[in-house]
């Protein structure tokens, strides 16, 4: 087995941007809507592309059961990454710089970050009260995934990117390479110009082969 980077000096080290609910971990408001009972909560960016009207929409179901922060964040410490996610994040952090671009929140995510061995993760934040009602959010830009990629690309960073969902195909459209993994059918048929894989294991492959560099499977 060879070293992880090609060090003859042609080919430059490459990011991966990897979305992280949906591929690497359960959708956060699932689990949590399975746990209180509140089907309204099971809607994500699959259902309404819109991530502001989503986010509105979970705000004032939250507020009209009374939930707060840690309501949340108890189920969220329950929750585990999906199987084979921390091997795959594992072989990737040796390969490329990894870095997770997620709408979600840095209130919800260290329980999960911590199982993934703490990659690097932008994402958004929670405005909440002192009594732990959520009161707003704090997106960290406009069409965050597109604008961090394309801030990678003005480093001069060829970027490698993989996601499941709407909120991800600005990110893929803008990478060098992007990919669809565990993606609904709808996405799959509207954004056909991305690779659809269904398993960690297939997206291993697929970056290793759009890598310029030579990566060992
Ligand atoms: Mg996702």
């Amino acid at each position: 087995m060879g070293a992880p980077f090609n060090t003859n000096g042609d080919v430059d080290v490459e990011l991966a941007c990897l979305d992280l609910e949906g591929v690497l971990v359960p959708e956060i408001w699932i689990a949590f809507a399975e746990r209180t009972g509140i089907e309204e909560l099971k809607a994500t960016t699959r259902d309404i592309p819109d991530y502001n009207v989503l986010m509105r929409q979970r705000l004032e179901i939250l507020a009209a059961n009374n939930l707060t922060i840690n309501d949340i964040q108890e189920v969220i410490a329950t929750l585990a990454p999906l199987p084979g996610a921390r091997e795959f994040i594992d072989w990737l952090r040796e390969r490329f710089q990894v870095i997770i671009l997620s709408d979600t929140f840095y209130e919800f995510s260290q329980p999960l970050m911590r199982q993934l061995g703490w990659p690097t993760l932008f994402c958004h934040r929670l405005v909440t009260d002192a009594a732990g009602k959520v009161i707003d959010y704090k997106l960290r830009q406009e069409d965050p995934k597109r604008a961090s990629v394309r801030a990678l690309h003005s480093l001069n960073y060829r970027v490698l990117a993989a996601g499941d969902s709407y909120n991800d195909t600005t990110m893929l459209s803008e990478a060098d390479v992007g990919f669809l993994i565990h993606a609904p059918q709808n996405v799959i048929d509207e954004f056909p110009q991305f690779r659809a894989v269904d398993t960690l294991d297939e997206l291993r492959g697929a970056f290793a082969e759009a890598s310029e560099r030579d990566i060992a499977l």
